[in-house]
C-alpha cells in the first residue's frame, strides 16, 4: 500500500520548495517530487540566481571602467569569461546545496522522477522507466514554465539562444539581436553590452518593458540608447534564419516594412509557456486557460484538494516571489490557517537591467483606467546626493496616489538599486499607507531611499507635513 502524505508537491522551484517548507512547518507529512536530480527549478539553476550573479559581475566590471573618474589608476584590466561563468555557477551550487540541506532538515520526503496526476489524490512518479505511486490528501502543482519560441525557430544553444543557453556561451559574442524587451531581454542586453557585445533589441509593442509605467519605459529606452543598446519598438519578428556567420532576423518595422538584421547570435525572449502538458490535468476537473491553470485567491483549482502555484497559474505574474507567496496561501488553506489571499497589485516587479527597474501597484494609466482620480509625484535621482556620490544619476521615482485620501496606488522606480528600494513601497502599499503616512517616516541621509520621501513630498497638495 502506497504511503499517504498530507501534501505532495510536483516541482521544486520557489513555488514548490516554499510550499514544502511551509507544510513541514505546520507539521504536515510532505513529499516534494522533482524530475531533475537537482532541486531548485528554473529560478535557482537557469533563472533569477545565475542571471543576477552575472548582472552583479557586469556591474562590478562597469565600475572598473569608471576607475579614472574615481581617481583610481587601473590600466589594462579585463575579464575572464570562463571564470565569470564559474563564479556564477559557484553561487548557484552553493544555494543548491543549501536547498538540499533544508529539505532534509525539514524532513520533507524528496522524490526524484516525473510526477503525473493519476486521479483524485494519486500521483505516478516515473524515473528511469520505473513507476511508483504516491498518494496525498492534497496536491500542489508547481511545475513552472519553459521559454516560448516563435513558430519555426529552434534553439541550437550556440547562435539561437533562450534564457538557458545564453547563460553558457563559450565566449562573449560580437553581436546579439534580442527578441523581446521584457525582463529576460533587457537583463541579458545589459549583461552582454557591458562585456562588449553590440546589442539590438526588437520589441513588437510600442515600448520596452511594456508592463511597466509608460514613463519608466521611456526612461529605460533613453538610458539604453545612451549605453549604446539599440531598442527598436513596434518591430515584430517573423523569422530567424541561420547564416554562414550567425543569424539573420526578419521583422516588420513600425511602418509595416519588412526588414532584415544580421548578428552573430539571437536571444529569443518572447515570454514563457506553462509546463502543464503531460501532467495528467485532463484526469481532473481543473480548468485551463490557454494552457494556464485557473485558480482562486487561495490557489485552489476546480478539483477539490488540487492546488496550483507559480508560472503555470493564469492571471498572475511569472515571478519567483509570487510563486512562493502563492505557495504560502495554498498551504495555509490546506492547514486550516487564515492565510493572506494573493493580490496581484501587491506583488513587486523587479528587473535587474542597468539602470534597474522596480515597481509595485498600479501604473498611472491603470489607476486612471480603474476610475481613480490620481495625483502624481516624481523625483529624479539627479537631485539625490547619494546618487551623485555613486555617480549613478539615471532615473527617478514616480508615485501614483489617490486624490481624496492620498492612498498610494503605485510606486515606479528606475535607477540605482531600484530593486532594493521598492521594498519600502511594497510595505507601504500592503499597509494601505497614504502620502501623509510616508511623509512621517524619517529617511536617513545620504541614501538613495531619500528619493522616496522626496517623490512622495512632490505629490501636490496631499500632505499636512509640509
Ligand atoms: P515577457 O513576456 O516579459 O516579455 C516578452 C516580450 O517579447 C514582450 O514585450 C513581447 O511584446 C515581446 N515579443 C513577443 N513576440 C515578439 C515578436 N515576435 N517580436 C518582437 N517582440 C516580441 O517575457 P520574458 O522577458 O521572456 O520573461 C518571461 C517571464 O519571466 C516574464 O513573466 C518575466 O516577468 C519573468 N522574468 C522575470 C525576471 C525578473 O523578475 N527580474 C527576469 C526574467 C524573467
Amino acid at each position: 500500500m502506497a504511503e499517504t502524505y498530507d501534501v505532495a508537491i510536483i516541482g521544486s522551484g520557489p513555488g514548490g520548495y516554499a510550499a514544502a517548507f511551509r507544510a513541514a512547518k505546520y507539521g504536515l507529512k510532505t513529499a516534494l517530487i522533482e524530475k531533475d536530480p537537482k532541486l531548485g527549478g528554473t529560478c535557482l539553476h537557469v533563472g533569477c540566481i545565475p542571471t543576477k550573479a552575472l548582472l552583479f559581475q557586469a556591474e562590478v566590471y562597469e565600475h572598473f571602467k569608471r576607475a579614472e573618474e574615481l581617481g583610481i589608476t587601473c590600466k589594462g584590466f579585463s575579464y575572464d569569461w570562463k571564470k565569470m561563468l564559474a563564479r556564477k555557477q559557484a553561487v548557484v551550487d552553493k544555494h543548491a546545496r543549501g536547498l538540499a540541506g533544508l529539505v532534509k532538515k525539514n524532513k520533507v520526503e524528496s522524490l526524484t522522477g516525473f510526477g503525473r496526476l493519476k486521479g483524485a489524490g494519486v500521483i505516478e512518479v516515473e524515473a528511469g522507466g520505473n513507476k511508483t505511486e504516491v498518494r496525498a490528501r492534497n496536491i500542489i502543482l508547481a511545475t513552472g514554465s519553459t521559454a516560448h519560441l516563435l513558430p519555426g525557430i529552434e534553439e541550437d544553444g550556440e547562435r539561437i539562444l533562450t534564457n538557458v543557453s545564453v547563460l553558457e556561451l563559450k565566449e562573449v559574442p560580437k553581436s546579439m539581436i534580442v527578441i523581446g524587451a521584457g525582463a529576460v531581454g533587457v537583463e541579458f542586453a545589459s549583461i552582454y553590452k557591458t562585456f562588449g557585445t553590440e546589442v539590438t533589441i526588437l520589441e513588437m509593442l510600442p515600448r520596452a518593458v511594456p508592463l511597466e509605467d509608460e514613463d519608466i519605459s521611456a526612461e529605460l529606452e533613453r538610458a539604453f540608447k545612451k549605453r549604446g543598446i539599440q531598442v527598436e519598438t513596434n518591430a515584430r519578428v517573423e523569422s530567424v534564419k541561420k547564416s554562414a556567420k550567425g543569424v539573420s532576423v526578419s521583422y516588420k518595422d513600425a511602418g509595416g516594412k519588412e526588414q532584415t538584421l544580421a548578428a552573430e547570435t539571437v536571444l529569443v525572449a518572447v515570454g514563457r509557456r506553462p509546463n502543464t502538458d503531460g501532467i495528467g490535468l485532463e484526469k481532473t476537473k481543473a480548468k485551463l486557460e490557454r494552457g494556464y491553470v485557473q485558480v482562486n485567491e487561495w490557489m485552489e483549482t476546480a478539483e477539490p484538494g488540487l492546488y496550483a502555484v507559480g508560472d503555470i497559474v493564469a492571471a498572475l505574474p511569472q515571478l519567483a516571489h509570487a510563486a512562493s507567496w502563492e505557495a504560502f496561501a495554498a498551504v495555509g488553506k490546506i492547514a486550516g490557517k487564515n492565510p493572506t489571499p494573493v493580490r496581484k497589485e501587491r506583488i513587486p516587479n523587479c528587473t535587474y537591467c542597468e539602470p534597474q527597474v522596480a515597481s509595485v501597484g498600479l501604473t498611472e494609466k491603470q489607476a486612471r483606467a480603474a476610475g481613480h482620480k490620481v495625483k502624481i509625484g516624481k523625483f529624479p535621482f539627479l537631485a539625490n546626493s547619494k546618487a551623485t556620490i555613486l555617480g549613478q544619476h539615471e532615473g527617478f521615482i514616480k508615485v501614483v496616489a489617490e486624490e481624496e485620501y492620498g492612498e498610494l496606488l503605485g510606486v515606479h522606480i528606475i535607477g540605482p538599486q531600484a530593486t532594493e528600494a521598492i521594498a519600502e513601497a511594497t510595505v507601504a502599499l500592503q499597509l494601505e499607507a497614504t502620502v501623509d503616512d510616508l511623509m512621517a517616516v524619517i529617511h536617513a541621509h545620504p541614501t538613495l531611499w531619500e528619493a522616496m520621501a522626496d517623490a512622495v513630498a512632490s505629490v501636490p497638495g496631499l500632505t499636512t507635513n509640509i
